[in-house]
This record gives C-alpha cells, structure tokens and sequence, in this order.
C-alpha cells in the first residue's frame, strides 16, 4: 500500500522515484524546482551534537540577562522572560503569548524533541512517540523565530544607547549563538530521520506482506503523499466522510488540502482588515518627565530615520509595512489565479509562494523590539513604557497572514496544467 522509494513534490505534487544521489548532491523537481531531498542522509552523531549545543545556548539565552542598562550609576537587567511578563501585567496577554510561543516554547519543542529522536535513533531503536514528535519538530519549525528576535534585541539595543548606558550580558551571545546554531539544526529534513526510523522498524519486524505494497499502486487512483512525512501510498478510495490517514506517521491524508482556496480568503480578509488598525492605533505609549507620546508603527521608522539611524529605519519599514502588504497581494493573487485555474507562469507562482512562506515570521520583528523595549524601560524606570492596541492587532495581522500561506496549498497552482494535458492526452 506504501512506497518508501517513491516521493512527492511538495510544491507540484509530481511523483518521483527516489534514487541514490552523491553525498552534496541535492534532488530538484524538474517541474517547479523545488528541493525533494539531499544526498548524504544527516550524520546521527553531527545532529545530536549540535542539538545538545543548541539547548544549552538556548537555557544561557533564556535564563541569564540579554542586557544591563546603567543609569547614572544605577543598574539594571532584563531576561526576556521577564521582559513578557512585564508585557503580560500589562494587559497584553495574547502579546505576551505569541512572544513566548514564538520565542521560547517552539524553540524548545524543536530542540527537544529532536534530540530525543536521534539519541534513540543512534542508539538503533524507533523511540516511544517517534513519529507523534517528528510532526512536532515540523510544525514547531514554522512557528520559531529565534533569528528574527535576534535582529529585534540588536535594534533595541540601538534603540536603548539614546537613552542609558548599554552593557551586553550572557544572554544576548547565547542568542547570537542559538542563532547560528539554529540555521545548521534547521539543515536537517526531519523526512530523512523519518526513512531511517523506517529501516529500523522494518529490521525488527522483517517480511511482512513486502512484495504486494507494490502491486496495489498501479490502480487507476493516482497515489497520495502525506503532507508530514512525504510517505506516498495508494488511495485506498474512501469517501467523503472517511478519512484516510498515514500508515507511517498516522497524519490525515488529501489529494489537496480541504477547502484550501476559501480558509486562505477569510484567513486574509481577517488579515486584511486587522491591518487598518495595526497602522492607526499606537503600538507604544510613552510616559516620562518630558510628555506623554503615542507611537505608532510608521512614527517607530520616522524616530530611527530622524535619529540618524535610517538603516534601521530601512529594516523596521521593510519588515513591518512593506513585507505585510506583499505577502496579503502576493497570496490573493496566488488564490485567485488558482480559483480561476490559471496556467499563467505555475513555475514563477511556485517561487512566489516559496518567498511568501520564507518571508512571513520577519513581520514579528516589531512586536519583539516593542516587548524588549517595554521589559527594559520598565525595570530602568527612565520613563513608563506600555503597548498599545496596535501591537495587538499588528500581532494578529502576522499571525493571519502565516496561517494563510499554510493553508494554501501550492499544488493547486499546479492542477489547471496537469488538466489541461491530461485532456490533451484524451483528445
Ligand atoms: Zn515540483
Ligand atoms: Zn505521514
């Protein structure tokens, strides 16, 4: 019912034969060139090296003081930590929430749950929840921002020497560690580690009806691929009210994802709305010796640009107005020429999609110099600092606008092309 060898563009959907690949050598579909796998499966022992590095820079990062800000001789420290509680007292919980989730808890999912994985892949058995974890380790995947909280801490940073006296700590190297050492972790397809779970557990329980798997995709049903872990079977054809799920990792099976196209219109109109008070609601209110002010998004890029900073002015516009607008016309255009079955440019629309999903997380960067800015100043005690109902909603707008690219399924740029042949083919 299953097929090991075979493997499924995420991109296009376009079944492949697996075959060996020298060890730097990578496998793109011809198609819409998209990565379908690496040669050298990963090295057990590099991942769980690495890994351990990892976790241990990350508890330095998390745990000990990213900065230490000196006023007139007094002191003072904040972990991030403490900069989302500050946040959450605050009244912004679901803030205070994403941050930590993005920050902190899918990190730590990441980092743990592969460890454990390869620790017991390497001692040679499939561990308890293998599988149940590996989908973790994806999913956790996507939602972890570690790099762009990094860039947000260095422009706080900038931000804070106007105002005290700046002396890095323990924690802000760690992050730059934890970042580098993240994109190395990230290198690893969590797939790879899912075949060689696959060569154990077939070592244990050898022969098990092995010949006829074979057989039973040549049926006139085209084979699905599961979305998780890229394992390819027959449809079974069940119908609407089955479901079919991975034999391998248990995930739900779809030919396409359900109701792609109109879960990634309300997911974007959502977005699209949430947007217009992103901009004209405060995201900072400022109280100190010299006034009250209210910050919004675009006032934060004219401080930078006025104070001689207009490279940090450049990213913080970039990240925060430019990139949310992009992704809500680049995935309406996506949704709409697939609702129409479109077969302009499938190839440039497959890059399109690829960037809109590489580029979503950098619009949390304002949320997190805001959250680091707010922790700071409150414990210095220089001015009060408090976040504003802007930064909800702007939060809300990134959040959307990710959902929204992962509900879309990038396949269906692909099936008015494959319709069209098919139908030349009948003709
Ligand atoms: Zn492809
Ligand atoms: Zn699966």
């Amino acid at each position: 019912m299953q097929r090991n060898d075979l493997i499924s563009c995420h991109d296009c959907g376009v079944l492949y034969r697996r075959r060996p690949l020298a060890p730097r050598e990578k496998a793109r579909c011809v198609r819409c060139g998209s990565v379908l796998y690496r040669g050298a499966p990963p090295r057990l022992n590099r991942v769980a090296a690495i890994t351990l590095g990892a976790i241990i820079v990350f508890l330095i990062a998390q745990f000990f003081p990213i900065v230490e800000l000196d006023v007139n001789g007094y002191t003072v420290s904040a972990t991030l930590l403490g900069a989302i509680r500050v946040l959450w007292q605050e009244q912004m919980q679901a803030v205070a929430v994403s941050v930590l989730l993005f920050t902190f808890v899918f990190p730590a999912i990441e980092l743990g749950a592969l460890l454990y994985v390869t620790l017991a892949l390497r001692a040679g058995y499939q561990p308890p929840g293998f599988h149940r974890l590996l989908r973790a380790v994806r999913k956790a995947r996507q939602w972890g921002m570690t790099e762009v909280l990094m860039i947000g801490i260095l422009i706080t940073l900038i931000k804070m020497t106007s105002l005290a006296k700046v002396v890095a700590q323990p924690g802000l190297f760690a992050f730059g560690a934890l970042t580098l050492l993240l994109t190395v972790v990230v290198s690893f397809d969590p797939r790879a580690l899912w075949l060689m779970g696959d060569g154990l557990a077939a070592r244990d329980k050898p022969q098990q009806d092995r010949p006829m798997r074979y057989k039973a995709l040549e049926g006139a049903r085209p084979p699905l691929a599961c979305h998780a872990c890229g394992l390819v079977a027959a449809d079974s054809g069940k119908g609407h009210g089955q479901r079919q799920h991975c034999a391998r990792c248990g995930s739900t099976l779809h030919r396409r994802l359900p109701d792609s196209i109109s879960r990634t219109w309300a997911l974007l109109l959502g977005a699209a709305i949430l947007y217009i008070p992103a901009n004209l609601l405060p995201v900072m209110y400022t109280h100190s010796l010299f006034g009250k002010e209210d910050d919004t998004i675009i006032s934060g890029v004219v401080y930078f640009w006025n104070s001689g900073s207009p490279a940090l002015a450049a990213i913080i516009f970039i990240a925060s107005i430019v990139v949310p607008v992009a992704k809500l016309a680049a995935l309406a255009l996506l949704a709409t020429t697939s609702q129409r079955g479109s077969r302009w440019r499938p190839r440039q629309r497959t890059v399109l999609y690829r960037l809109v999903e590489f580029v979503g997380r950098w619009s949390m960067l304002d949320i997190f110099v805001i959250t680091l800015t707010v922790g700071l100043v409150r414990f210095s005690s220089l001015a009060v600092i408090t976040a504003g109902p802007g930064a909800l909603a702007f939060c809300a707008v990134v959040v959307l606008t990710m959902l929204a690219s992962m509900q879309f399924d990038p396949r269906l740029i692909w099936d008015a092309v494959d319709h069209k042949k098919s139908g030349e083919k009948n003709a």
